[in-house]
């Protein structure tokens, strides 16, 4: 596989003001390396408030990273000027969570779809972008406003302006979360059939492993600004070895109905916040097996697994593990 996106090191820390006087400083990412390679597909995964969205911005470059570098098709995004920032656009978009909120209901879907290709001088015919984002007819569609759609159409425009580029990589934040269920699987295909007609890699972001199964080629499961597991979706789901993914999984609802009332683990405590990382593991107040007298002092590094995965847990550090 060739990468097309590689973080080293990255981190987003800011200052957030904590009174009239203090402030204090918020790790949002911290010291994150991912690889993103051509037409894959990664999920990042974790909970509401681990830094997700940042780092799928700041991948983007839609904010700053504080340390680190961005390689995108081996150059460096991070001293790109201007006009190499405007290209970067071209190749590199987003899909938010929300749609409604990231287009305006004053334009027509037709000119909310077309804006990309008139910003970069481009041609293009808009009512084929609709119709290969499934929304026929597509003149009638084009005529019509945001708040005309349902919010699965809406979420569909929104692909469709993120397609409109011909983009080589997209970050998908949260892209069905609003999304009726009835047309989360529809949308989470289209997005795979998108990605295999066109040679997209995405960074598919989701709170929900288990639509991650389905969507992803590899997992990286993010917990307070940093990555502490990676590996192929198939081995993290089945076989799960940071205590943080295992009770992520654990939380999952059971889909066989018989299993409905059976009460189902979660993960002990609440995610602190970004400004009181703990010491030594962040993980080590909520994790059931954590070793007294490390966990809490030291900070596991990654560990490369003989599987290929990479494990940030003293449970497996220096250990040759399948
Ligand atoms: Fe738990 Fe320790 Fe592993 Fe952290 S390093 S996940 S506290 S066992």
């Amino acid at each position: 596989m060739t990468p097309l996106l590689r973080a080293e090191h990255v981190s987003v820390h800011f200052h957030a003001r904590s009174g009239l006087i203090s402030s204090s400083t918020v790790r949002a990412v911290d010291d994150v390396t991912l690889v993103v390679n051509r037409t894959e597909t990664v999920a990042l995964v974790g909970e509401s408030g681990c830094g997700k969205t940042t780092l799928g911005r700041a991948l983007l470059r839609l904010v700053e990273p504080s340390s680190g570098t961005i390689l995108f098709d081996d150059e460096s995004i991070l001293s790109f000027d201007k006009g190499r920032l405007r290209t970067f656009r071209r190749r590199a978009q987003a899909v938010f969570q929300d749609p409604y909120s990231s287009m305006s209901p004053y334009m027509t879907v037709g000119e909310i779809v077309e804006e990309p290709l008139r910003i970069h001088g481009l041609a293009g015919s808009v009512e084929s972008i609709l119709e290969q984002v499934k929304l026929t007819p597509p003149e009638e569609i084009a005529a019509k406003y945001p708040h005309n759609l349902s919010g699965g159409q809406r979420q569909r425009v929104s692909i469709a302006r993120a397609v409109t580029l011909s983009p080589e990589f997209i970050v998908a934040d949260e892209p069905v979360s609003m999304v009726d269920a009835s047309n989360r699987a529809e949308i989470l295909s289209l997005l795979r059939e998108l990605q295999s007609e066109h040679g997209i890699a995405f960074l598919y972001i989701t709170h929900d492993i288990a639509s991650a199964r389905h969507f992803s080629d590899r997992i990286a499961v993010m917990y307070l600004g940093t990555l502490v597991e990676i590996g192929a979706s198939d081995l993290v789901i089945s076989d799960p070895r940071h205590p943080y993914t295992e009770g992520l999984l654990a939380a999952v609802p059971d889909p066989n109905p018989d299993n409905r009332n059976k009460m189902r683990k979660t993960i002990p405590g609440e995610l602190p916040n970004g400004a009181e990382v703990p010491p030594g593991c962040p993980f080590h107040p909520r994790c059931t097996k954590a070793i007294g007298g490390t966990c809490e002092v030291v900070r596991p590094r990654p560990s490369l697994l003989a599987s290929g995965r990479e494990v940030s847990c003293h449970l497996y550090s220096g250990r040759k593990e399948s």
